[in-house]
């Protein structure tokens, strides 16, 4: 497991290019403005733009967000990074939590941690077999998801990937076993593409449904 963590972080401070067009090409389009404004800085890598041409924190890992901010705190927040420092008003006070990063707007792995919990867990609620009912339900729900997930970059990939023309990506939704070892392979598809470790997807089911064979979920 920590061998695995360990390999994770490590992709994600030192993500693969190619593997990264939205981010690169996000970055390269807001740096190509510095010849004609040099006042225009260049994003650190990893920064993915919003729709609105703002640093988007969803679509971001928390290393570039923090390597953002502080970039943005030293140039006393003139530029257009000045989302990520917006202070509250002096008649604003921000509630008296005990501040964590976990208190935090997510980030692009918060999110996703988040959101594989329930798609997961949705895989192992799902019945043993469903009716047309409950298929074409879930297939809706996944065709929503697809656009709306807060992720844009995230959410165009996974449509595409679920849409690749041979068909092969198609949810499969007989069952809870088929609906699974998708769901499975949805987010190896996603890990392959950080440049992280496959999960096997024979275990799916003791990760998320069933705890693991050794006890250690009891
Ligand atoms: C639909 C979707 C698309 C995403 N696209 C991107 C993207 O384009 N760019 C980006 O930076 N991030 C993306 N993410 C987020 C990314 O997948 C991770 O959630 C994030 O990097 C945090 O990773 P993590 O290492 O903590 O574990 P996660 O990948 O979040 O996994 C959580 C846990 O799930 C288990 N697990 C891992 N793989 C599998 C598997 N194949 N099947 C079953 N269980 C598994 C492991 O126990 C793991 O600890 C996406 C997330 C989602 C939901």
């Amino acid at each position: 497991m920590a061998d695995v963590h360990s390999q994770q972080s490590e992709a994600q401070s030192k993500p693969p290019r190619s593997l990264f067009p939205h981010q690169f090409g996000a970055v390269a389009s807001s740096s190509t403005n510095s010849k004609d404004d040099d006042s225009k800085t260049k994003l650190p890598s990893g920064v993915v733009l919003d729709k609105d041409g703002k640093p988007c924190r969803l679509c971001t890992s928390a290393a570039s967000w923090r390597a953002l901010t502080k970039q943005a705190k030293v140039q006393g927040a003139s530029t257009s990074t000045s989302e990520p420092v917006a202070e509250p008003s002096s008649s604003e006070s921000a509630p008296s939590l005990q501040t964590t990063r976990d208190e935090c707007p997510p980030d692009v792995e918060n999110l996703g941690r988040s959101t594989w919990t329930l798609l997961h867990s949705m895989t192992a609620t799902y019945p043993v077999k469903a009716t047309q009912e409950q298929q074409s339900e879930m297939r809706t729900f996944l065709k929503l998801f697809s656009r709306l997930y807060p992720c844009w970059v995230c959410a165009d990939d996974f449509r595409t990937w679920m849409a690749e023309p041979s068909g092969r990506n198609e949810p499969r939704l007989g069952g809870r076993a088929d609906f699974g070892t998708w769901m499975c392979e949805a987010h190896n598809e996603v890990n392959r593409k950080l440049g992280k470790k496959e999960f096997d997807c024979r275990f799916w089911e003791e990760r998320w449904r069933t705890g693991w064979k050794d006890g250690r979920c009891d």
